[in-house]
C-alpha cells in the first residue's frame, strides 16, 4: 500500500466514522420523533423515509469500516480490482467500481 493511499485510508476513515456518528445520531433523534403524539410535527412516511436513510447510512458505513478492519476496504466486489480513491473520496462507503456499479444497475 502507497503513503499516500495510506493517508488517504485513515483521511476516509475518521470520515466514515463521523458519518457513522451522524447517521446514529440522527436515528436516534428520528426515533423518539416516532415516538411522540403527532411524530414531533413530521409527515409519518416523511419520517419513514429519513429513518430508513439515516438506517441506510448506518449499515453502508459500518460496513465499510469492517472491511478496513479485515484489510479489504477499497476492493471492488465485483471484479475483485481496486477501486479508484478518487471514487471512494466522493463514496467512501462504495463496494464496487463504477463500471460494476453501472452493471449492478442494468
Ligand atoms: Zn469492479
Amino acid at each position: 500500500m502507497s503513503d499516500t493511499l495510506h493517508e488517504s485510508t485513515e483521511a476516509l476513515r475518521a470520515r466514515l466514522e463521523r458519518q457513522f456518528q451522524v447517521h446514529t445520531g440522527q436515528l436516534t433523534e428520528l426515533t423518539v420523533h416516532s415516538r411522540r403524539p403527532g411524530h414531533g410535527g413530521y409527515d409519518p412516511d416523511t419520517l419513514r423515509g429519513l429513518m430508513e436513510t439515516a438506517r441506510q447510512g448506518i449499515a453502508d458505513t459500518a460496513e465499510a469500516l469492517r472491511r478496513m478492519s479485515e484489510g479489504t476496504y477499497g476492493r471492488c466486489e465485483g471484479c475483485g480490482g481496486q477501486i479508484p480513491i478518487a471514487r471512494l473520496e466522493i463514496l467512501p462507503w462504495a463496494r464496487h467500481c463504477v463500471p460494476c456499479q453501472q452493471r449492478h444497475r442494468g
